[in-house]
């Protein structure tokens, strides 16, 4: 039995009292103070680690300025903060030990927008795709890109001055930002924006801490402006810092205080709204891929590109590409990027030119293209090739995949995993490539792995070398790493933070900034924040404080992973390889990952915040001499050495309120809908349900578990025995009395009742069919070529107990294709299980189905299943479960056997369904949405998937009495609307989840593809 564990870090007493001061004021958003809300935002996409004392979560700028207010009373002048957005930060940026303030849950609205004047007003927390989502019906976009868009915030957007792609045309994050609302700690509001020098000049005679600060900023930046142009260098990008240059126009009769803000990495003031500069979307819009035979070659042949005067110019090297290919994205773009036939293509480069009207790029497309082709040719430059799209949406998806790259290129097998600390460096675009063959030379002289990808056009490159955190070695490899790549940028003109800020790397700013104007910048943060507790150590410390920067040799995640033995690590992989990147907050509704987080905004309800937590209650299980593995291996071979009565007693503790770091890590393990999102979305495939489970098997061998779970864990016995009297259990559970009973007992809602007639009634009575009378003997006599036209239905509880017709349509449609369908006998699949985390019972459950199908995989015969997430189960868990026993066998989905079946002669149809695909079967098998579009193609209907995340049902999840509200909300994030709105016979819905949560929240049931099919072929 694993221990009850209490290490945690205890919250200093001023942090506590502060916080209590701030709830007695009629503070509005949430004060989270649990280990978990702590643990989970002490990491970003960096090597580093830092836990905070608590997370505030403001709900709007009354209660920002309240937080700044108190923390203005001279008790708490100790108390310190740091401003967080998404935390995608790569070098530490918003990491802190005092408190997170976070303005992503609340403060996320768009306040105004003015079409004439091309601007917008948004608060801080508003992520850049949402912003841009709302904007593009109205025909504009916010320019500035960058790979994280969709769960990056505009706040966190200005304090590193974000930009991307296309930067070269659309600029930096501050060349659009016009004004700003800023919070100085202390409660005061700095609204600036930019204005006349003698305004500024006047603001700053003001006896009060705004005049103190335009006081500084003003004679900082003019005063030494002649060291400032001479010692910054002539980049697209900025050194994030204070930008002393552009807080004057260039003839200095202008002044924006805000410029001092932009890139300042939270270490000034809390950005509380933004009203930002919108640009006009430019409707054409044409790619070309440039194939060449080296990354080299690629970086070489930049420069003529960019002369080619496109909108940006994007390289990537064969090792992303090579990753690409194998995740789910390449489905979406292997036509856009096809391989050279006899040449192997070792980099591209992506040209974008965009245009208002189609014929303003299409002379610079031809000369370009004409010029491509004559290289190709005479074999020139490298080039083996070249492909043109104009598509929008291919495009975009070309643009997604260049996204996903970095987390992509996290997903490397073994320990050493691709860091953030040197990588975005910048130099002026003529020197990268030289540049680049130098930084290659520097990390194959330490032997490490890496790959790259990067902005050429703006001589921006992104690489992140593989090491292992967890060997302090290396550890001072990454030291040694960072310091000659600070001399490598400078020695080309460049920066080490290109576009990334500073962070831990603070401090290499003085080598920078130079002495004389490093000193300016700590006189501006002591005008800003005297005492350093905004974001403290990042980017300076204020010009009298001794307090030091934060170090590259700061404590680093890998510490505490290196407590964690080997095997263990091995073994729950999945989590310890999250790198933080932050993908699974995906701000829109209608993408599957992840539902739990959408809904509850929380980040320890994410796969990311669970995957810290496992880690940690990994490590502290090591650190009290449990070996998860041997625990795990003991459970699974029965030797339980709990019993129920121990059980009994720490639930009981439990209830009164005794304190355990597991059930911290419960509570975001059961909000998880155990979706499987996660584990294909993710770059890193970070599969929370497979350690969920594990976690779960564990708990409960310390805990008594709930009763539901064992209704869940034993659904598959039960239903096939009430599916023998289905009126008799349908009346019972039809009472209000039963179904109120099952809730207060059970805690289960909406019971579903049985199907009648049930599967068997209604196949027994298919025309001249006999899909039941088969038994293995029976299908061996068969001869081969009988064998090729049987079709074996493999049965699954849900479909076959609670949504019969559709089993018996899919029955009626095999037959009508010319195939012999067999109804298979019910073999329990173990799902249920699997997601409860009764990991014994599964693992039998699967060997005895395995040992089922592989008989009749042995004989040739084609299985199909009906409902997604049970057949996805045998591909995945039983791989993981029974290793070798699983077999060879295959249960195809219905589209997958669909697909290359031949249909009868097609008809034309006027109908348009629309498919609303089952979350899991869209992510582990990308194509499936694009199959049955064909398949209704075959037969001339028309078929549109529609785009929607989770439908909150996810098997038993929706019915569970804790979770309904959040099941329901999940479902009218996406799909409620779309599906209110269209006719019901031509909605069509993959999973049974899916159809039982559309009838329970819309009141009918949609069909299945199959069922739309049949009808078809009938009619
Ligand atoms: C995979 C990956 C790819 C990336 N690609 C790019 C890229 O293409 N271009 C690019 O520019 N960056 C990129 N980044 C870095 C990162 O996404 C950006 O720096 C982004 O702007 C951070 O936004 P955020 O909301 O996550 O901010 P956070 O990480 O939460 O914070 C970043 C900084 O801003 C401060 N901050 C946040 N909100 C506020 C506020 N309201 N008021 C005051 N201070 C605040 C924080 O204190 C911190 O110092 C990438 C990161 C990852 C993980
Ligand atoms: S779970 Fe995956 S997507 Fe989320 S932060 Fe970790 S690696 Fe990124
Ligand atoms: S399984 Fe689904 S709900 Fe659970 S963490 Fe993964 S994406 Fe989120």
């Amino acid at each position: 039995m694993i221990p009850r564990l209490t290490q945690v870090d205890a919250i200093e007493k001023i942090y506590l009292d502060f916080l209590d001061e701030l709830q007695q004021n009629g503070f509005k958003g949430e004060i989270e103070t649990s280990y978990a809300s702590r643990f989970s935002v002490s990491t970003d996409n960096s090597v580093y680690q830092s836990l905070p004392q608590a997370v505030v979560l403001p709900k709007d700028i009354a209660d920002l300025q309240l937080v700044t207010k108190v923390a203005g009373k001279a008790e708490f002048a100790a108390v310190k903060f740091s401003p967080r957005g998404g935390g995608t930060g790569t070098n530490g940026q918003s990491l802190t030990q005092g408190i997170v303030v976070d303005m992503s849950r609340h403060m996320n609205q768009i306040l105004e927008f003015n079409a004439e004047e091309n601007w917008v007003r948004v608060q801080s927390g508003v992520v850049k795709d949402q912003l841009n989502a709302f904007l593009k019906p109205h025909g504009f976009f916010f320019a500035p890109d960058l790979s994280t868009s969709n769960r990056a915030t505009i706040g966190g957007m200005i304090n590193t001055d974000a930009s991307g792609q296309g930067s070269l045309v659309y600029g930096k994050t501050s060349d659009h930002v016009l004004a700003l609302k800023n919070i100085l700690l202390g409660g005061d509001v700095l609204e600036t924006a930019k204005m006349p020098i003698a305004e500024a000049e006047a603001l700053a005679k003001q006896d009060s801490s705004i005049g103190k600060i335009y006081q500084q900023v003003l004679s900082s930046c003019r005063d030494k402006r002649q060291q400032i142009l001479e010692k910054f260098p002539r980049l697209n990008r900025f050194l994030t810092g204070y930008d002393l240059e552009h807080v004057f126009n260039d003839d200095l009769t202008e002044f924006d205080l805000g410029r001092v803000i932009t890139g300042s990495e939270g270490s000034l003031a809390f950005v509380a709204e933004a009203k930002l500069n919108v640009t006009p979307i430019a409707p054409f819009k044409t790619l070309i891929n440039v194939k060449y035979d080296s990354f080299e070659s690629a970086l070489r042949n930049a420069p003529f590109l960019v002369q080619a005067n496109a909108t940006s110019v994007e390289t990537i090297d064969s090792k992303v590409l090579n990753l690409a290919r194998e995740d789910i994205i390449w489905e979406s773009v292997k036509h856009l990027i096809t391989d050279v036939p006899g040449k192997t293509m070792e980099g591209i480069n992506i040209v974008e030119f965009n245009a208002v009207e189609a014929a303003d790029s299409e002379a610079k497309i031809t000369a370009l293209t004409d010029k491509l082709d004559a290289l190709v040719a005479n074999k020139q430059a490298g080039i083996i090739g070249y492909q043109v799209t104009a598509d929008l949406a291919s495009i975009q998806t070309i643009y997604e995949m260049r996204k996903k790259a970095v987390g992509l290129l996290g997903n490397t097998k073994g320990t050493k995993k691709p860091l953030a600390f040197a990588e975005d460096t910048a130099v002026p675009p003529e020197n990268l490539a030289d540049f680049i063959m130098e930084f290659r030379d520097l990390l194959d002289g330490y032997g490490l792995n890496y790959g790259m990808f990067g902005h050429v056009d703006a001589g921006v490159l992104h690489v992140r070398p593989a090491l292992d955190m967890c060997d302090p070695e290396q550890e001072v490899t990454l030291r040694k790493i960072s310091d000659q790549v600070v001399a490598l940028t400078a020695k080309y003109g460049g920066l080490m933070w290109g576009e990334h800020g500073k962070g831990y790397r603070s401090e290499y700013g003085p080598e920078f900034f130079g002495d004389e104007l490093f000193l300016e910048l700590r006189k501006i943060k002591a005008a800003f924040d005297p005492l350093n507790r905004v974001n403290p150590g990042k980017i300076c410390t204020p010009v009298d404080s001794s307090e030091k920067l934060v170090s590259v040799d700061d404590t680093k995640r890998g510490f505490y992973d290196r407590q964690i033995p080997v095997k263990v690590k091995e073994s729950v992989e999945t989590a310890m390889n999250c790198n933080g990147n932050g993908l699974c907050f995906n701000w829109d509704a209608n993408s599957p990952m992840c539902p739990s987080y959408k809904v509850t905004r929380d980040r320890r309800h994410s796969p990311k915040g669970r995957a810290g937590l496992m880690r940690e209650w990994l490590r502290q299980l090591s650190n009290q001499g449990i070996d998860f593995n041997n625990e795990e291996k003991a459970l699974l071979k029965g030797e339980d050495d709990s019993s129920w009565f121990a059980r009994w007693q720490n639930t009981k503790n439990k209830n009164a309120g005794e304190y355990d770091y597991s059930h911290e890590v419960m509570e975001a393990m059961d909000e998880c809908l155990a979706c499987k999102a996660c584990s294909s979305q993710c770059p890193i495939k970070v599969d929370v349900p497979g350690f969920r489970a594990r976690f779960l098997q564990l708990y409960y061998s310390r805990y008594s578990r709930p009763l539901k779970d064992y209704l869940v864990g034993s659904i598959e016995n039960s239903a096939p025995l009430m599916a023998k009297a289905p009126r008799l259990f349908n009346f019972f559970l039809n009472t209000k009395l039963v179904q109120g009973a099952i809730k207060s007992t059970l805690g289960y809602v909406d019971t579903p009742t049985l199907s009648y007639p049930t599967l068997k009634q209604q196949v027994a009575k298919v025309g001249e069919l006999n899909v039941l009378d088969w038994d293995i003997n029976r299908i061996r006599n068969l001869t081969e070529a009988q064998r090729l036209k049987v079709v074996a239905i493999v049965q699954d509880p849900f479909t076959s107990f609670y949504d019969a017709d559709v089993v018996a349509d899919w029955v009626k449609l095999i037959s009508k294709l010319g195939y012999t369908p067999i109804l298979l006998p019910f073999v329990p699949n173990g799902k249920p299980q699997h997601v409860k985390g009764f990991l014994k019972r599964f693992a039998n459950t699967a060997k005895t189905a395995a040992e089922f199908l592989n008989q009749l995989a042995d004989l040739n015969i084609t299985m199909v299943g009906t409902d997604p997430s049970l057949v996805l189960c045998y591909r995945d868990e039983y791989t993981k479960a029974l290793g070798e026993d699983r077999g060879e066998f295959e249960v195809l989905l219905p589209h997958e056997w669909l697909k290359d079946v031949a249909f009868p002669e097609a008809k034309q149809y006027k109908i348009e369904f629309k498919l609303f695909g089952h979350c899991s079967e869209k992510t582990a098998v990308p194509a499936s949405q694009k199959d049955w579009q064909n398949i209704f193609a075959k037969v001339g209907a028309k078929l549109t998937p529609v785009a929607v995340g989770c439908c909150g049902m996810a098997g038993t999840y929706g019915h569970e009495a804790s979770h309904l509200e959040n099941s329901q909300q999940i479902y009218q994030m996406s799909w409620g609307d779309k599906v209110s709105k269209l006719p019901q016979e031509v909605v069509l819905a993959t999973g049974y989840s899916c159809r039982s949560q559309v009838k329970r929240e819309d009141g009918f049931k949609p069909k299945h593809p199959v069922q739309a099919l049949l009808k078809l072929l009938s009619s």
